[in-house]
């Protein structure tokens, strides 16, 4: 969907509410009281009422809109505007865009939507062989502020994130100035420290235990092999890292560049946010328009509310 049919399909709140509750009865809905599926439409609470019990289940709840109130169409938008902006966009400009006066419900409604990515991406395990990375990305935190020693708001600091990327190895001797793998998906997981116990906590969540391991031969990754099927450690010296490591080193500088492009000061607890914005739509650059309509299914599939683990202010 282009913006010219999108701004057509969606030119109201009507229609926009049309859309949500369209994509809840396709998925179908489920009486919390009493099991029942089969519902009235409740056009004056814009909500699904049970037919057996009469029991309440409005538009918004159990999506990423429970307890929100913003206007749908807020949603929609902005649910499009992520979604079709390859680089991303920040809140200031989506606020602008939407014309809307406040900043704040703005931004947090962009942080549980980059939390309904992320989401879905936990959905998928990794597998087959991964490129292995502990990176660090520039952050601020806000509990040191009161001190004068520091440039502007709050201590700079580095965040430690464990980067994954699984390739597929391409057969054949490898060619001149192409990488020797193709890239398939990536995973940022932020995590409170480098120890080879959290490295291996991390892993043992997000992989399969018959991933296969590529990785520098960082003293972190030790004990990789306890969670792994096999590590095969590539030591090299720290200027050809992106030689033996391509995919992940590739990632993480994407993945940098991106984040300074939306936002010059990214607050820690905020990171795994724009790192699940960022695998999300990596992930998913092959589906093209598409990527809108499944983010939105997302958005009202996923029963996330009150299980995130992310943080939306
Ligand atoms: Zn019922």
């Amino acid at each position: 969907m282009n913006c010219i049919d999108f701004v057509k399909q969606h030119s109201d709140e009507k229609s926009c509410i049309q859309h949500f509750r369209r994509i809840k009865e396709e998925k179908g809905i489920v009486c919390a009281r009493c099991g029942h599926t089969s519902h009235y439409w409740n056009k004056a609470h814009k909500s699904h009422d049970c037919k057996k019990c009469g029991y309440r289940t409005t538009l918004r709840s159990g999506t990423v809109m429970e307890s929100s109130k913003l206007p749908y169409q807020y949603w929609l938008y902005t649910i499009y505007l992520m979604s079709m902006t390859k680089k991303g966009i920040s809140a200031a400009e989506v606020q602008r865009q939407l014309g809307h006066k406040r900043y704040e419900p703005i931004w947090t409604m962009m942080h549980k939507i980059r939390a309904i990515m992320g989401l879905r991406d936990d959905k998928y395990e990794m597998d087959g062989v991964v490129e292995l990375d502990n990176a660090f990305f520039k952050t601020h935190n806000d509990e040191s502020s009161d001190e004068p020693t520091k440039r502007g708001r709050g201590s700079q600091e580095q965040s430690s994130v464990l980067v994954m990327a699984k390739v597929d190895p391409k057969p054949g001797r490898p060619r001149k100035h192409k990488k020797p793998s193709a890239f398939r998906y990536v995973k940022m997981i932020v995590i409170p420290n480098s120890s080879s116990s959290t490295m291996n906590d991390t892993l043992s969540t997000y992989a399969k235990p018959e991933v296969v391991i590529k990785s520098d031969g960082w003293r972190g990754f030790n004990k990789i092999k306890k969670v792994s099927a096999k590590h095969i450690k590539k030591i090299v010296p720290p200027k050809e890292a992106s030689k033996a490591l391509p995919w992940v080193h590739t990632m993480i500088s994407n993945a940098k560049r991106n984040l300074l492009g939306i936002n010059h000061h990214t607050k820690d607890e905020y990171l795994q946010n724009y790192l699940n914005e960022f695998c999300y739509k990596t992930n998913r650059r092959y589906f093209g328009v598409n990527l809108f309509d499944r983010l939105l299914v997302a958005a009202v599939e996923d029963t996330w509310y009150g299980k995130l683990r992310y943080n939306y202010g």
